[in-house]
């Protein structure tokens, strides 16, 4: 028998349960542990609130965790209830699954004024994940920055931008949802270093601006390159090129109601203005030089009350795992950091591709695993995991209480919402011990 643990129930997790599954059958065991007492990580609490047909990939990752062989340990964070060492004690292999929670920081003056967020923060905070639930960021301003020229940037846009009739029907935090509906911003600015050829964001995510009642997205056409320009670029640059010239193509006049989203290219924040609360952002000019962004020296202010920084994230460093600090993962061998343990997903590649790209990770990892550790060591697992938590007095939730919570955030849902999520632990846990 192998006995397998995997930290971090997002994405990277069950797909690399479901390839440990897949490569053993019953000659496995599988503990998933989290440090929340519900799954699926990013899907939950990164995935917009908007986008709720992208959240039913969990169903996939409840397939594996029903499985007799497979259990989700959650409530229990690597770090503070278990350590590496306990965990390569009871398990042949320990897979890290932890993802990039932390935001990149901007190094920029005046980061730390009130109402600058990070992505990871501010996403978190309108996904109802306990860790930013009290953010409270203000709406008081006419104007928002962000900055950053990816999707997770485009998923802020809207959320500023999206009328309170649009937002209500999806599982946004009530606690976000009242802000948001009484927001003042009618501007949204997004800030990249680089040009439109260079932009991370996809076509897709680019068209649903047009879908929204009151969104006005603005492009400056003397930002978009010539067609022979575009001669070297993929499939899905050339789309989104020409979502950004529909965009200059069509904007309107806004009216009172509207939320106007300006792209400003060639453009790096350089300081965030106040002396409380963020009041503005000076940015510079830049000019592409062999594909690198490089500064002109030539400057401009917005006038913002909000700044939502959107430049990437970081793994979360753990005591006793080797850590890259330049790429803001644990450092790894494609995917083997030592003996016996071994990293998938964001924690292994960093903050890049999609949900989907996170499977193949998983399933090659596997494949690793299952050249070093052979028919397994004959160690504990699960039951010697079981003794060590009560021991600790740790009160871990199973599959089964987060089938409790599920139920209960769908029965709590406003009317036309999926669900209401709990916010905070404490009422995560009580909903999981009712009868
Ligand atoms: C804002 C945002 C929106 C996105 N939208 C999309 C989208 O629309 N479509 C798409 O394809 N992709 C999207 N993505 C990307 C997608 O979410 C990621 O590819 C995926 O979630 C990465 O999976 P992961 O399992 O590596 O990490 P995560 O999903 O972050 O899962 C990590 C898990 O580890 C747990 N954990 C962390 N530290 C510990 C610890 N010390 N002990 C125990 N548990 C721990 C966390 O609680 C979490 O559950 C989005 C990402 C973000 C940030």
């Amino acid at each position: 028998m192998r006995h397998i643990a995997i930290v971090g129930s997002g994405p990277a997790g069950y797909y690399t349960a479901e390839a440990a599954v897949k490569q053993w059958g019953d000659q496995v065991r599988v503990d998933i542990l989290d440090a929340l007492p519900v799954p699926f990580g990013l899907i939950r609490s990164g995935v917009a609130p908007d986008h709720q047909s992208i959240k039913d990939v969990s169903h996939r990752y409840e397939l594996t965790a029903l499985a007799d062989n497979v259990r989700f340990i959650g409530n229990v964070m690597l770090g503070r209830d278990v350590s590496i060492a306990d965990l390569e004690q009871l398990y042949d292999a320990v897979i890290l699954a932890t993802g990039a929670p932390e935001d990149r920081a901007l190094d920029l003056p005046g980061e730390r004024l009130g109402n600058v967020f990070g992505s990871a923060a501010f996403v978190g905070w309108y996904n109802g994940h306990p860790k930013f639930s009290a953010l409270a960021p203000g709406f008081a301003s006419d104007t928002a920055v962000i900055v950053g020229n990816g999707n997770v940037a485009l998923d802020v846009a809207r959320m500023l931008a999206r009328s309170p009739a649009e937002l209500v029907g999806s599982d946004i935090a009530t606690h976000a949802l009242a802000p948001l509906s009484a927001s003042h911003i009618r501007r949204v600015v997004i800030l990249g270093r680089r040009g439109p050829c260079q932009i991370a964001m996809s076509p897709r995510e680019l068209g649903e601006l047009t879908e929204l009642s009151r969104a006005v997205p603005r492009v400056d056409a003397a930002d978009l390159p010539a067609a022979d320009a575009q001669a070297g670029l993929d499939t899905t640059h050339r789309k989104a090129l020409a979502q950004l010239g529909s965009f200059a193509a069509a904007a309107r006049e806004s009216g009172p109601d509207d939320v106007s989203i300006e792209f400003h290219f060639h453009a790096a924040p350089r300081a965030l203005l106040g002396t409380d609360v963020v009041e503005g952002v000076e940015v510079e000019r830049m000019a592409l030089v062999d594909g690198e962004a490089v500064g002109t020296g030539e400057t401009y202010r917005i006038r913002a009350g909000l700044v939502v920084s959107c430049i990437g994230y970081r793994t979360s460093a753990i005591a006793g795992v080797p850590y890259d600090e330049a790429g803001g993962r644990f450092a790894n061998e494609a995917g083997r950091i030592g003996d016996g343990l071994y990293c998938v997903g964001w924690a292994r590649r960093g903050p890049t591709g999609t949900i989907g790209t996170n499977r193949p990770d998983g399933f090659s990892v596997i494949e690793k695993v299952a050249a070093d550790i052979g028919a397994g060591a004959g160690k504990d697992g699960r039951a010697g995991f079981d003794a060590l938590a009560r021991q600790r007095g740790i009160d871990y939730v199973t599959f089964a209480d987060w089938q409790k919570i599920d139920q209960a955030e769908i029965a709590n849902a406003r009317s036309g919402a999926p669900r209401e999520k709990f916010t905070e632990v404490e009422t995560m846990l009580a909903a999981a011990s009712r009868d």
